[in-house]
């Protein structure tokens, strides 16, 4: 017999869950100046949302926000071939025509990802590493609300018993990012269940130590505001407003 999915109204139901604000920053007023006015993970050209083909169902059937994603060359071409069967490759609108509600679980959780140990415990989230150079959370972790954190975890709690192969892929890519980051000598940051901020240090076989998200690394653009300003220009953007009073700056 052919072993139950997970279905449209398990993605409607997760939905209802998992809406908190990744951070009380408008984090796409940071990376968009980079990125011709457009948030980095908005645009297919830097991030193709891939979702399973109930998530897409449940979407098709409340909006025409989204449409399969048409790969435009050899690189999207290789990525969509190689999705497993129950997945697919989809596109919204664009950021003006963003509907909060209807939104993936792969846009909610940007840049993050479940983070699994060895022995395939779900420990916290840590982030998709391809991203360090654009995603201007990445190098700015403080900001991140455990509200966020601890749905999260909830919805992918909920997604694992439903999706063991979801499990099977999110395990395979932690362990490829202590391998990966083992080789860089680069610590892996773990936003923990606990509430806590953890580093793994290369080398030390996953072992969790905790820290500060000061003791996280910056990147790129991001590095120091000098290098913000000069990436900027070069990009041809222009520089976001500072926050109103009142605001919480990071
Ligand atoms: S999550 Fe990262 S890439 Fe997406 S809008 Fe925020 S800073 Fe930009
Ligand atoms: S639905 Fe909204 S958050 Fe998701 S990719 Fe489109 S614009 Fe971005």
């Amino acid at each position: 017999m052919k072993k139950p999915r997970i279905t449209p109204q398990d993605f409607a139901s997760l939905y209802e869950q998992y809406n908190a604000n990744l951070a009380f920053v408008d984090c796409g007023r940071k990376c968009a100046p980079l990125n011709k006015g457009n948030p980095i993970c908005c645009d297919t050209e830097n991030a193709i949302p891939v979702v399973d083909k109930a998530e897409f169902e449940l979407l098709k059937s409340r909006t025409d926000l989204w449409f399969r994603y048409k790969p435009n060359d050899a690189a999207s071409r290789k990525i969509v071939k190689e999705l497993t069967s129950s997945a697919c490759a989809i596109e919204c609108k664009g950021a003006a025509f963003c509907e909060r509600d209807n939104r993936t679980i792969a846009c909610r959780s940007f840049p993050f990802y479940p983070y699994l140990d060895k022995a395939g415990n779900f420990i916290g989230l840590t982030y998709y590493w391809d991203f360090e150079d654009r995603c201007w959370i990445i190098s700015n972790l403080q900001v991140v609300e455990q509200k966020f954190v601890q749905q999260m975890i909830a919805a992918f709690e909920r997604i694992f018993k439903l999706d063991p192969d979801e499990y099977q892929t999110m395990k395979d890519h932690s362990a490829n990012m202590r391998r990966v980051f083992s080789r860089q000598g680069k610590i892996i940051p773990v936003l923990h269940r606990d509430g806590r901020y953890y580093k793994i240090k290369p080398g030390s076989n996953g072992a969790l130590t905790p820290c500060t998200p000061a003791e996280y690394k910056k990147f790129g653009p991001y590095k120091s505001e000098a290098a913000y300003i000069r990436a900027v220009k070069a990009a041809g953007g222009t520089l976001p407003p500072p926050p109103p009073q009142g605001y919480l700056a990071p």
